[in-house]
């Protein structure tokens, strides 16, 4: 799950790191008084949507020369004249896709006198098992670039879990951003506290480019971007009550309703397939055969009728969709019972594009004479070879 900047900044805070000052908004009046509390005289107002490059964005509505979604402020005129610009409108950055983002949250800030820009984040590094903390003495920019064209720039401290966050990684973070005197001592108590607070909340990926060390010579964090192990959110309910379902894919929540683990992809052929395991060699075997998958989607060890019905649903409600491929393993259900549930849920979604099913396991038989006999134009396949080429024939011969 992926929270709001200024969420990650409010949580950050309490484990003590440096934060500037802001205060988040929904409309302009909130943000002309968010400004009224802020010190000045320059302030930073910030658009909150669930992607990066908001600073190099633009916003479909204005003109193409208009400055993206951080814009700096100096006069609370100008704050209130940047809110009216962005509210409502639509961001398009390098990490939305061409849709891009509707503005619905503002984050009114301080204003801070940059001297130098770094980069930080961890993540959990599934290789070597260990949280991993990325630093760079190039922040602000595309750390992509820096990472494909200097290399060297980037420096990389894992930190076995068994031992915990130790001093010497702390000096390894100090040391690789070539901070000396005071500043080497903030980052090493920053790395400390953000790896605290990375551990305590559960958290997959915590983004923060750029960390920058003011005039002042303080070390502050400009921006974040954090996500949370969804499978610890039950313990977190405080951090489960900051996901903001207009962020996400419709789709994704209505799957997650039905505990059906579903995500969007590009191609054309809708998957419903029980076990990740076979929904990704489902997908596979689409690919061999010519054509793409247009989602992946996992009912689970227990498909039932509903769960089925609801899978359909999601499904067909995507018009990239030309064809949908079951592939259904009846073991822990058996295959009569997932029959049925295929059978009512195409009578009930009125299935308009073709439908190849592949059933094995227990009581394949009855299964596959319940789809035969449901008079649904439903193509039984015997093999996972047979349904991808069925289905990528059915639609080709559609098109
Ligand atoms: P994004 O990564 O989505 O473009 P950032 O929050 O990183 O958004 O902002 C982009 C740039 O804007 C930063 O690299 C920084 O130079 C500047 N910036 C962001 N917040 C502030 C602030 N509070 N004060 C001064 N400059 C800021
Ligand atoms: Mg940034």
């Amino acid at each position: 799950m992926n929270i709001h900047e200024y969420q990650g900044k409010e949580l950050l805070a309490k484990y003590g790191v440096g934060i500037p000052a802001g205060i988040a908004a929904l409309t302009v009046e909130e943000a002309v008084a968010a400004a009224k509390q802020l010190p000045g005289p320059l302030y930073v107002v910030k658009a909150q949507i669930h992607a990066g490059g908001r600073g190099k964005g633009k916003f479909k509505e204005l003109p193409a020369d208009a400055k993206g979604g951080v814009r700096l402020a100096k006069s609370i005129e100008e704050v209130e004249a940047f809110a009216k610009e962005m509210l409502g409108n639509t961001l398009v950055t390098i990490q939305t896709g061409e849709a891009g983002k509707q503005v619905n949250r503002l984050y009114v800030t301080d204003g801070v006198d940059i001297d130098k820009e770094y980069y930080l984040s961890m993540l959990v590094d599934r290789k070597t098992g260990r949280v991993a903390m990325i630093v760079s003495t190039e922040g602000g920019m595309d750390i992509e670039e820096v990472a494909h064209n200097t290399p060297e720039k980037i420096a990389t401290i894992t930190i076995d879990p068994a031992e915990g966050f130790q001093a010497h990684h702390g000096r390894a973070v100090a040391f690789a951003l070539k901070l000396s005197g005071d500043l080497n001592k903030q980052a090493q108590k920053l790395a400390k506290q953000l790896y605290t607070a990375f551990i305590a909340m559960d958290c997959d990926m915590v983004e923060i480019n750029p960390l920058v060390q003011s005039k002042g010579g303080e070390l502050l964090v400009l921006d974040t971007k954090m996500s949370f192990d969804s499978n610890a959110l039950a313990r977190h309910p405080d951090i489960f009550a900051l996901r903001d379902e207009t962020e996400e894919d419709p789709a994704e929540i209505e799957a997650s309703k039905y505990d059906l683990a579903y995500i969007k992809l590009d191609g054309d052929i809708g998957c419903m397939v029980n076990g990740a395991g076979l929904a990704m060699a489902t997908m596979d075997i689409i690919k061999l055969n010519g054509m793409f998958p247009a989602n992946f989607l996992d009912v689970g060890g227990g498909a039932n009728k509903e769960k089925v019905t609801a899978a359909f649903k999601i499904i067909l409600a995507d018009p990239a969709v030309k064809g949908i491929l079951v592939n259904i393993f009846g073991g822990i259900m058996k295959c009569d019972i997932i029959a049925e549930g295929i059978v009512a849920a195409a009578k009930e979604v009125n299935l308009s594009v073709p439908l190849v099913v592949r059933l094995e396991g227990t009581n394949v038989q009855q299964g596959k004479d319940i789809l035969a006999n449901s008079g649904l134009a439903i193509v039984p396949a015997n093999d996972l070879g047979d349904a991808a080429k069925k289905i990528v024939a059915e639609v080709q011969a559609v098109a």
